[in-house]
């Protein structure tokens, strides 16, 4: 459920969605954007969580190769962040860990775990095998829908998404209207270069996913995910051998993606 940045009454879903309500986060989204585009990312995080032009707003993390970097940043400027941790039930048993210690170390006291209801998934993918004939469908399934759900009480949310990562981020903004949603998505690293993160976590040292190591610098579900050859994108072991590319959670100009797309 959306809130009104003044009264705090909330806003229906299928209310959000009207031009008037569209024009109305537009313009807060470009207050937002106003007021700290000379700033860094935490003063933007704290912008995100404090300001009430934004309202209510979760994080979003995987727990990845690179998330330690936006969870730390999260844990200094407010440990009750809701962090929101989409558990596919096909994940690597490192990645369960992984999450368990960095939560605890960073003193995360609001992570959320998410699963698709079990009856749905036994009814829709009872032995595991949709990403076999249909990796969309399942991502949409283990993936999107969790989110889409999760995301019902809150008006916003933080991603790791970067300027640097593809072209269509060239020119992003800290502060963008999700107009599919009604929501703002905010994106603190939007600055950040290719090396920002690694630095910033050996410069905390933060913890690494123990995967990194063993040749996989992105990560996602086991079945869906191989190790990368030195000279490989990153991103090569994700989905190999398919045209697949995206999990379907992140948006592609505006609009939900739910195939082909970047991270
Ligand atoms: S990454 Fe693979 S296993 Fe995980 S939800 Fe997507 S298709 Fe299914």
């Amino acid at each position: 459920m959306l809130h009104d940045p003044d009264t705090d009454a909330p806003i229906a879903a299928d209310a959000r969605q009207t031009p008037a309500a569209l024009a109305r986060l537009r313009a807060r989204v470009t207050t937002l954007n106003a007021r700290y585009r000379h700033h860094g990312a935490t003063a933007v995080l704290e912008g995100a969580l404090r300001d009430s032009e934004a309202g209510r707003i979760a994080m979003v993390s995987s727990f990845g190769a690179d998330s330690a970097a936006l969870l730390h940043l999260v844990a200094m400027v407010d440990r009750s962040t809701p962090v929101l941790f989409i558990d596919t039930r096909l994940l690597f048993a490192e990645t369960l860990v992984y999450q368990l210690e960095l939560s605890e170390r960073l003193n995360l006291q609001n992570v959320r775990i998410l699963r698709t209801d079990t009856a749905r998934l036994e009814r829709t993918d009872p032995y595991g095998a949709l990403r076999l004939r249909d990796p969309d469908a399942c991502c949409d399934l283990r993936k999107t829908q969790v989110l889409d759900n999760a995301l019902t009480g809150f008006d916003g949310w933080i991603t790791g998404r970067k300027r640097h990562q593809s072209p269509s981020r060239a020119r992003m903004a800290f502060f963008e209207l999700e107009s599919h949603s009604g929501r703002i998505k905010v994106n603190p690293l939007a600055h950040w270069g290719p090396r920002d993160t690694l630095t910033y976590m050996e410069e905390n040292r933060l913890p690494r996913h123990p995967l990194v190591e063993q040749g996989y610098p992105s990560i996602g579900c086991a079945p869906c995910t191989s190790k990368v050859v030195p000279g490989e994108d990153p991103r090569a072991g994700r989905w190999r051998g398919s045209d697949k590319t995206e999990c379907g959670i992140h948006i592609v100009n505006g609009r939900a993606a739910r195939k082909g797309a970047d991270k």
